[in-house]
């Protein structure tokens, strides 16, 4: 039962991701991963590993950098089905993950020794073999911060011959591009949102734009909460604390 929690947050009705289903395929076959650029309430990079016929998935606020001293926060989030490697597009706005999304890299993983040890461990090495990344990292676990109920892990670049200083090469700035259809997000942007320019500030207002409309969102939530009944301060906000991270994704 794998994708549950990942239906029960979309309407398949309005919104052109896949259902998807559990997929079986050859055990020779190499594992394929995908990155997807995502303009939802903020920016960010979902890192995709196919494991057990599904997505295992993480939220990378600042996307993956080839500098090993580059520790970048990656959010574990719900498995997605094989199918949505492919997504590419506008998840309309009122639905979850709203916004933009395109497909910044994919390629196949080969993982460093068990990938189920690693994962139940909090320590998953492997090695990418991708568009723009190369070279082995490393995915480690680590104590959240947050009041989620999923952990918070760190992506990091292995030192090897692929490694990079960031001030000599930042990925994402040098490879903007969907390596599905060469657009830029901001091309998807000005469908959504026509009065906007085709324009990084474009996109950049819209992301601001679902910010305060999720804020805005969390508060009602949170009024209509306490008139129900007295609820101390303190678990309101937290309340709304999750509620504004499970927009994030
Ligand atoms: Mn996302």
């Amino acid at each position: 039962m794998p994708l549950v929690e990942y239906r029960r947050k979309r309407h398949f009705n309005r919104t052109a991701e896949p259902a998807g289903k559990t997929v079986k395929r050859k055990s020779d076959r190499r594992l394929s991963y995908v990155i997807q650029k995502h303009a939802a309430t903020r920016l960010h990079y979902d890192f995709r590993l196919e494991l057990d016929g599904v997505l295992k998935s993480w939220a990378v606020p600042k996307g993956p950098s080839f500098d090993p001293g580059e520790k970048r926060l990656a959010v574990e989030v719900e498995d997605h089905p094989i199918e949505y490697a492919t997504f590419e597009g506008s998840i309309p706005e009122g639905e979850y993950g709203a916004g933009e999304v395109i497909v910044w890299d994919r390629g196949t993983w080969l993982p460093v020794g068990d990938p189920h040890d690693g994962l139940k461990k909090g320590r998953l090495e492997f090695d990418l073999d991708g568009k723009k990344l190369h070279g082995r990292w490393i995915l480690v676990r680590i104590a959240g911060r947050e009041r989620s109920n999923k952990p918070n892990w760190l992506l990091i670049k292995r030192h090897d011959d692929f490694a990079r200083p960031l001030k000599e090469y930042d990925v994402e700035t040098a490879e903007p591009r969907s390596v599905k259809s060469g657009r830029e997000l901001e091309e998807l942007a000005e469908n959504t949102f026509a009065e906007d320019k085709w324009t990084r500030r474009g996109l950049q207002k819209a992301v601001k734009r679902r910010r305060t409309a999720a804020k805005a969102a969390a508060s009602n939530g949170k009024a209509a909460t306490a008139s129900k009944k007295t609820v101390k301060k303190k678990s309101a906000a937290r309340g709304r604390k999750k509620s504004t991270a499970s927009r994030r994704d």
